[in-house]
C-alpha cells in the first residue's frame, strides 16, 4: 500500500522507521533484530536508505595508488523484498541521483516495480567526500526534482525509449525530504522552499523532514509550507541522542541545531548512558507534542538503536 494510503486512512498519528542497511558482509539477520522489537507499534511503512559508492586509495605493488570504489551498505532493494516477505509490511526504498545515469534509475525502478513495491523516497544525495559540491553522473539528474519527473513520467507509461509497445506504467508513491531547518546549501529559507514547492507540483505526494530536536522549527516550517501551498502531509523526523558525542556530531553531520537546554542536559552528563537517557526523555517530550498537533506519522530515524526507538515509542503509542 502506498504511504500516502496509510495518512489518509489513518485515524490517529502513525508510527514509521527508517533503518540503514548493514555494512558490508553482515547478515540479513542484523536488520530483522533491528525491527523486531518495534513490531508491536504496527509500524505503517519501514524506509530503507540508499548509500552510494565511496573512493579509496589503495597502494599496490610498486607504491603507486590506486582509486577504488566501494560501496560499504549496498542491498537497499534486497532489504525491502526481505521486509515484504517476512513482516508483510509496505517499504519505502530510498533512490538518489548521485551515482545513476537516468537509465540505471529506470532500471532501479523496474526492479522495485517488479518486486511491488510501491513507495519511494526520492532525493540528491550528498557529494562524495573526493568533491567539493554534488556532482550528477553524466546523463544523470542534478536535484530531486528532477528524479522525481522521471518517476511521474513512468507513472505515466513514459519510459526512455519512446517507441516501447505496450508498456506497464509504474504507481510509484512519491516521497520527498524537507529540511526544518533549511538544506545546508540554500542561500536562504524562501529559496530552498520554492524548490521543495517545485518537489511537490512535480508530482511528490508527501514530506519527510531532516531530523530536528526543538518542535517549534517543525511547527513553524509546517507554517511557511503552509503560507507557501504547500499543502501535502509533513512527517516530523525524529533521532533520539544516544551518546553525549551525539550532541555536537549530529548538528554538525545534519546541519541543524541543537536546542540549548538539551545541549546543558546533555553536558551536565557523565556517562553515555545518562545521555541515552536524556535523549529517551528528550524525544518522548517532543513525541507527546507531535502527537497532540496532530502529526501524521513520527519517523524515527532509527540508526541501529531500535531499543531506545522502542522505550520513546511504549512511552507515546
Ligand atoms: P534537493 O531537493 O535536490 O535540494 C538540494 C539543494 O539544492 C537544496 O539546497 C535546494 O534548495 C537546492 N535546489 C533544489 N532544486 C534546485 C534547482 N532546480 N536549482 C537550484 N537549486 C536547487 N542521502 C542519501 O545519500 N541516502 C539516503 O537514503 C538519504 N535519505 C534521506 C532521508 C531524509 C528524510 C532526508 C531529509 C535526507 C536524506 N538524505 C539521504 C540526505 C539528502 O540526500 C541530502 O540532504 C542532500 O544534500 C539533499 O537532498 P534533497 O533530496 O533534499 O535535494
Amino acid at each position: 500500500m502506498k504511504v500516502i494510503e496509510h495518512i489518509n486512512r489513518a485515524k490517529s498519528t502513525l508510527f514509521s522507521m527508517e533503518i540503514l542497511p548493514p555494512l558490508k558482509g553482515k547478515s540479513i539477520q542484523s536488520i530483522f533484530d533491528g525491527i523486531d522489537p518495534l513490531m508491536e507499534f504496527k509500524p505503517s511503512f519501514v524506509d530503507v536508505t540508499y548509500h552510494r559508492e565511496e573512493y579509496l586509495y589503495k597502494k599496490r605493488e610498486g607504491g603507486y595508488l590506486e582509486k577504488v570504489s566501494i560501496r560499504k551498505r549496498p542491498g537497499t532493494v534486497g532489504i525491502c523484498a526481505a521486509i515484504i516477505n517476512k513482516y508483510h509490511i509496505d517499504t519505502v526504498p530510498h533512490i538518489i541521483c548521485g551515482g545513476f545515469t537516468r537509465e540505471e534509475t529506470e532500471n532501479a525502478l523496474i526492479d522495485l516495480q517488479f518486486l511491488g513495491i510501491d513507495n519511494v523516497l526520492a532525493l540528491r544525495g550528498d557529494s562524495i567526500k573526493s568533491e567539493p559540491e554534488f556532482v550528477p553522473e553524466p546523463n544523470g539528474h542534478h536535484y530531486a526534482i528532477d528524479l522525481v519527473n522521471q518517476i511521474k513520467q513512468m507513472n505515466n507509461g513514459r519510459y526512455m525509449e519512446n517507441d516501447l509497445a505496450d508498456v506497464a506504467p509504474t504507481n510509484f508513491c512519491i516521497g520527498v525530504a524537507g529540511y526544518p531547518e533549511k538544506h545546508f546549501e540554500a542561500p536562504n529559507m524562501i529559496s530552498d522552499m520554492k524548490h521543495l514547492k517545485a518537489k511537490i507540483a512535480a508530482g511528490a505526494e508527501y514530506i519527510v523532514t531532516q531530523m530536528f530536536f526543538d518542535n517549534q522549527q517543525y511547527f513553524s516550517f509546517v507554517n511557511k509550507c503552509r503560507e507557501m501551498d504547500i499543502n501535502v502531509p509533513i512527517l516530523p523526523g525524529l533521532k533520539i541522542m544516544t551518546s553525549k558525542k551525539q550532541a555536537t556530531t549530529l548538528s554538525k553531520i545534519f546541519k541543524i541545531d541543537i536546542p540549548q537546554p538539551l545541549l546543558e542536559q546533555i553536558e551536565k552528563c557523565k556517562t553515555d548512558e545518562q545521555a541515552k537517557e536524556v535523549g529517551i526523555e528528550w524525544c518522548i517530550q517532543q513525541s507527546k507534542e507531535l502527537i497532540q498537533a496532530k502529526v501524521p506519522c513520527l519517523h524515527f530515524y532509527t540508526m541501529g538503536t531500535s531499543e531506545v526507538t522502542r522505550r520513546v515509542a511504549s512511552k507515546v503509542f
